[in-house]
Parts: C-alpha cells; structure tokens; sequence
C-alpha cells in the first residue's frame, strides 16, 4: 500500500485519497458551447504520464483538495501542496 501526504492531514493509506485530475488541464468553457466529445474527451482522456507528473487529488477524509507532484514510475512522491486561492 502506498501512503499519500495531505497538506493538512501528513501521511495517510491510499485508500483515504481519490485521483481527480491532472493539474493544468484546461476546463473546456463556456459551458453552454462544450460539445459532447469535448466533454469527455476533458473527463476520459489524460495524458496519464509516465514519470514525473502533477495532480489534484482529494483527501477524503478532511475535504481537501490539494497539488501533488509524484513519480508515477517509481511511486516518489515529490511534494504535496495546497492549491493556490481563487481568485474571485
Ligand atoms: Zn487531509
């Protein structure tokens, strides 16, 4: 089992975390103009990198949704960080 470090929380079991995106993946917008195989193509199809990659996952237990950059070879996890504000 690998163990995942929340900003928040520190280090936890896999099983508390759920993959949500690659980070910098545009949103295609506006929403009323997406069409359907944009859509999924924006949900389905990542570029699932080989390596060093970017991701927001979500840690289950407190909510949060935070940045970690890891190696999806070898399973480093190279840092965790909270997501910048939006600004509104
Ligand atoms: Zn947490």
């Amino acid at each position: 089992m690998q163990h995942f470090p929340c900003p928040f929380c520190g280090v936890r079991d896999e099983t508390e975390f759920h993959f949500v995106v690659e980070a910098g993946k545009p949103r295609p917008e506006p929403a009323k103009d997406v069409s359907d195989d944009q859509w999924a193509t924006y949900l389905h199809l990542g570029k699932a990198h080989r390596g060093k990659a970017k991701e927001i996952w979500l840690h289950q237990t407190c909510g949060l949704y935070f940045l970690m950059n890891r190696n999806t070879v070898t399973r480093e996890i190279i840092s965790s960080e909270y997501l910048p504000e939006a600004e509104e």
